[in-house]
């Protein structure tokens, strides 16, 4: 079951638009995944942005408070559309260096940028924690300039703009400010004759294996962090970090919603009328299941602990099968006696 859309945010049901606000940038500083690696926060940080999306829109809140979850289906893209980053952005207006850092973290020190890719798993591979290798794009030194730019024989010469300062001074009036140098782009040297593989860049194109951890219990659209697998570091900077979005692949017949299962259970209406035992594909193979005499059409049956694990705990959720009665469209004339015995019997 979907978080309580309130209740992720600690607000109560007559919150105004100013309070909610306050709860919700509170939280996303503590749960936002560049401030915290675990995958809980990573959790809980798409939680609270999609219960600020519904909640501060007017009419996606009142939607919410009559009809609940259910009523937003299809409006939320269902881990499709939402991004938990764009509502974040929407709060705090822009990056996220402008927040923390106010601009700080950028400009002490250079940094490679973020990569962000997607890995598909099984749902059956959600069930146990795993280690996998997955190939990345990566951008590795130019083995023919040995990552100079410069072409073989020639070397970078100092800028002569800013004399290899890599800053030059403008004048404003009566204030002197320094800014990049236009021509070397604040690198302080300049390449005369680029090297032809990597056309002066010092960088070419590349994949590496990463190492990555996937927890149990992931879902839909998570994301997992690796912290310095992005963009290589630049001259005296840092490198960036490795966004990997997990897809989920579709079950054929089991349908995942948080940590329970749905399908559906086709019976026969005798089954139905008498009850029995029969077996269900699980995610992990046969599941016996007693049906009660007496099990109408859409009755759902609980089978515990057949569900997805949480992320919090290995406790396993539940298995819920709809039941569907098959009534036959055509009867033998020994079955229709039979009905017809049993229509007439008392
Ligand atoms: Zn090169
Ligand atoms: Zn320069």
């Amino acid at each position: 079951m979907p978080v309580d859309y309130y209740e992720s945010l600690g607000v109560s049901r007559n919150v105004d638009a100013a309070a909610l606000k306050k709860a919700y940038r509170k939280l996303a500083m503590k749960y936002h995944p560049d401030r915290n690696d675990s995958p809980e926060a990573e959790v809980k940080f798409k939680e609270i942005s999609e219960a600020y999306e519904v909640l501060s829109d007017s009419e996606k809140r009142q939607i919410y408070d009559r009809f609940g979850h259910d009523g937003l289906k299809g409006q939320m893209g269902g881990g499709g559309g939402f991004n938990p980053e764009d509502i974040f952005s929407q709060i705090f207006g822009g990056g996220f260096e402008s927040i923390f850092g106010g601009g700080g973290r950028r400009n002490r020190r250079p940094r490679g940028s973020d990569y962000q890719i997607e890995e598909s798993i099984t749902l059956v591979s959600c069930l146990q924690e795993q280690d996998r290798e997955i190939l990345v794009p990566y951008e590795k030194e130019c083995g023919n300039c040995d990552g100079s730019g410069a072409a073989p024989g020639t070397s970078p010469v100092r800028c002569a703009t800013c004399h290899g300062q890599g800053q030059v001074a403008i004048d404003h009036g009566i204030i002197r400010m320094a800014q990049t140098c236009p021509t070397c782009r604040g690198q302080g040297t300049m390449i005369k004759k680029p090297c032809k593989k990597c056309k002066g860049d010092g960088k070419v194109p590349d994949e590496r294996k990463v190492k990555i951890h996937i927890p149990a219990g992931v879902d839909n659209g998570m994301r997992l962090r690796v912290k310095g697998k992005g963009e290589a570091a630049p001259p005296g900077g840092d490198p960036g970090d490795l966004y990997v979005v997990l897809r989920i692949e579709d079950h054929p017949t089991l349908q995942r919603e948080g940590e329970s299962l749905i399908t559906d259970l086709p019976i026969d209406m005798i089954t139905a009328c008498l009850g029995g035992k029969l077996t269900v594909d699980g995610l992990e193979g046969e599941v016996e299941v007693n049906i009660d005499a007496g099990t109408q059409p859409d009755e759902v049956i609980k089978i515990k602990g057949e569900g997805m694990p949480g992320l919090k705990s290995t406790r396993r959720g539940d298995l819920y099968l709809r039941v569907m009665v098959d009534i036959p469209k055509k009867l033998s004339k020994a079955q229709k006696q039979h009905l017809e015995a049993f229509r007439d019997a008392k």
